[in-house]
């Protein structure tokens, strides 16, 4: 075994082996492999196969085009079969609304250039024999879909990369990781130690004990997915895939017989306390009773399904992750790469993903937009085992669901709450949830000052209130207050601070004291990493305002960059802060009573921030601590804490000291006729 190469993959499913393959594909020789026990051990060895393309992103759609471009040609170029069938695929609609996501589907394949038609119920089954086609109304056929077998393909990669320069070392478990100073130093193993800069944590289900050896929170649950495989039966041997959402069941064929399997509403989470040491190569009992659901369902489908004979129900776990997307890229430790979660899509992906995470760690940036799947989109909340598995339980049993424009998710909230929580409930607020965070969208009461008649058609309506143009005239018109705490906020402190941000920044933002700056921060090939506002509290001491569900990725992002020497520090100061925003013509009116400060164009213009101490007894019962850091539109009340963990650990926001203020007196004649807003007015 080496003891140094230039990347050490940990993993030897189909994600790993692809991976380790697109890295020689791109020129680096001296990579190699570490599989625990032997290649496929995982989740690969069960998964039934099927790699549908059309996914609801087009960063996500390009990848598996990718790995169906790689999967047609990789038999030729290794001399290994891959068991690649392009079959086509079918997906059945049986509702109206169904038929409107696949008529959105036929328009959204258009623009990927994917053979998506639409064709009717009976032309599905000419394709697909055996189904019946009691209320359907109609089909989505994209012929250059299809399935693959598993561990050939798995060891089709490995043989390219074996090629390439590539070594793999099965029976070779990892047990540690050299971190030092933030970034990788080594591997550890039981066979001895690999010195390294680039780890890759493909391990699957296992993604989540590799990570912790690193100290990288990497949030995926072993979920039980189950098929069964029925006897060959003379059926056709092309048939398409089919998936029935409305029906939760997808099949194919195998043999001249089925495979069928789908998501099913009560899922079963799998091995939450650690999984076994040993559980390698290894299936779970058959569950028919949870599969019974579904069983029925397909049955409706393919009505002859009941006559045939079953040879086995396999039930295998998967890593599936609480958003359902896949978790690529490097993690808050430098060299440490993440590519797990594929939430039963790991076939289908793992092509595409194993070129676009290679191409990443050498180019240092992704060759698409891979923001959804990002490792660091996942705040420090999903350190909380009870919430990542609320959410993944959720995302599994609703998978085949239609989501509709503007759904949120419900498991797991109330999660961080701002101290202005319980008062937006009270003023009718309907909540959405961003990284954690409860958020107004509008408030229903205002929906009677609202156009009921400019509700949108068919799918943007169905969540949507009149509300929301009756509070947009009200912020053009006078003014509006709205609840921004989410908002992630990073401090940057230290005698170096100025000249670092400078570096980093395309804008300047070491301007005078009080000065907000706009910018960006760029990567080495110009594109955009982070997007927000600095503003400079003073001369060694600027904070940062980025989106909601960006802090973790940028504070990973200023982190990395920061100057040895310890000249500058940068911290994470979100749940320290609650921020409010007033806009609207009227702002400045509204806010003057309530300070000392001259708030007028002259004395507080455009893009400024001003520390102003609230005017004594202008809003009685505040307490007199509450002091605002001020911009133009937005007050960032320091003292006033937030509670990010909200009712769930009984840490209820302390005293609504910011609702308190909004209620005083003063206030409230100053803002008659001012609305609470919610967010479907912009965008972060
Ligand atoms: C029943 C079922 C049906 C499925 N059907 C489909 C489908 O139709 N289409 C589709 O696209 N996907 C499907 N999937 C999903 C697909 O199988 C997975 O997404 C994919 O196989 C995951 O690959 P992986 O490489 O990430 O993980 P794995 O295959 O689990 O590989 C991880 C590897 O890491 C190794 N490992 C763990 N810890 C260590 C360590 N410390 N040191 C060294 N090695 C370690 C493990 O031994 C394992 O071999 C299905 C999954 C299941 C369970």
């Amino acid at each position: 075994m080496k003891g140094s190469a230039r990347a050490v993959v940990i993993g030897g499913g189909v994600g790993g082996a692809s991976i380790l393959y697109w890295l020689t594909r791109l020129g680096w020789e001296d990579v190699v492999l570490c599989e625990r026990a032997d290649l496929t051990s995982g989740s690969t060895f069960h998964s039934a196969g099927l790699v549908g393309q059309l996914r609801g992103s087009l960063s996500l759609t390009k990848m598996m085009m990718n790995s169906v471009d790689l999967y047609r040609r990789l038999e030729q170029e290794v001399g290994l079969e891959t068991g690649w069938h392009e079959v086509g695929s079918l997906r059945l609609a049986s509702s109206e609304e169904r038929m409107q996501e696949l008529r959105r589907q036929a328009g959204w394949a258009k623009t990927f250039g994917l053979p998506l038609e639409l064709i009717s119920a009976a032309e599905a089954q000419e394709l697909f024999p055996p189904m019946s086609t009691d209320g359907v109304l109609g089909a989505a056929h994209l012929p250059t879909d299809g399935y693959i077998d598993p561990s050939q393909l798995t060891f089709a990669l490995a043989e390219g990369a074996r090629r390439g320069g590539a070594e793999i070392y099965t029976k070779t478990r990892v047990t540690g990781m050299e971190v030092a100073r933030g970034r990788v130093a080594g591997v550890e193993t039981d066979r001895g130690r690999i010195e390294t800069e680039v780890v890759v944590n493909a391990g699957g289900m296992f993604a989540g004990e590799i990570g912790r050896l690193a100290g990288v929170n990497v949030p995926v649950v072993p979920m039980a997915h189950e098929y069964l495989v029925t006897r060959p039966s003379g059926l056709p041997l092309d048939l398409p895939t089919m998936r029935d959402p409305s029906l939760l069941v997808y099949l194919r064929g195998e043999s001249g017989g089925l495979v069928m399997g789908g998501y099913e509403r009560n899922p079963a989470p799998w091995a939450l306390d650690g999984i076994p040491e040993d559980f390698n190569g290894k299936l779970l009992p058959e569950d028919w009773e949870r599969f019974d659901e579904l069983l029925q369902n397909a049955i409706v489908r393919v009505p002859d399904l009941e006559n045939l004979e079953v040879v086995r129900l396999i039930n295998g776990p998967e890593a599936f992750t609480p958003d359902g997307e896949f978790i690529l890229g490097e993690s808050d430790v430098r060299g440490f790469w993440v590519a797990a979660g594929f939430c039963a899509h790991g076939l289908a992906g793992a092509g595409g993903m194993g070129q676009l995470v290679a191409e990443w760690i050498i180019e240092g940036v992704p060759s698409l937009d891979a923001w959804e799947m990002d490792s660091r989109r996942f705040g420090r909340h999903y350190a909380s085992r009870e919430y990542t598995l609320a959410r993944t339980i959720e995302i599994y049993s609703t998978y085949y669901d239609i989501k509709y424009p503007g759904q949120e998710r419900q498991a797991g909230r109330p999660l961080r709450l701002a101290p202005t929580y319980a008062r937006l409930e009270e003023l009718g607020a309907s909540f959405g949830e961003k990284s954690g965070w409860e958020r107004a969208n509008w408030f229903e009461p205002n929906a009677s000052a609202g156009d009921e008649s400019l509700r949108p058609r068919g799918w943007a309506g169905q969540i949507w209130s009149p509300a929301i143009g009756a509070e947009h005239h009200a912020c053009r018109e006078t003014a509006a207050l709205f609840d921004e705490t989410s908002f992630a906020k990073i401090e940057i402190l230290g005698p170096g601070a100025a000249n670092y941000l400078e570096h980093l920044c395309d804008n300047r933002v070491a301007r005078d004291v009080g000065a907000i700056t706009y910018t960006q921060m760029l990567n080495a090939r110009g594109g955009i990493e982070c997007d927000f506002t600095v503003t400079r509290l003073a001369e060694d001491r600027f904070r940062i305002v980025t989106g909601t569900a960006f802090g973790q990725h940028d504070l990973a992002w200023i982190r990395r960059h920061l100057p040895n020497d310890g000249s500058v520090y940068a911290e994470d100061v979100t749940s320290r802060l609650a921020c409010l925003g007033l806009w609207g013509p009227a702002a400045r009116e509204m806010l003057q009573p309530l300070t000392d400060a001259d708030l007028s164009n002259d004395a507080f213009p455009y893009m400024r921030a001003q520390e102003n101490r609230r005017r004594p007894g202008a809003v009685p019962g505040a307490p007199r601590h509450v002091r605002g850091r001020a911009r133009l539109g937005a007050l960032l009340p320091d003292g006033v804490r937030t509670s990010p963990l909200g009712h769930d650990l009984g840490s209820r926001p302390r005293p609504r000291a910011a609702c308190r203020r909004l209620q005083g007196d003063r206030f409230a004649q100053a803002r008659e006729g001012l609305p609470g807003v919610g967010r479907r007015h912009h965008s972060r």
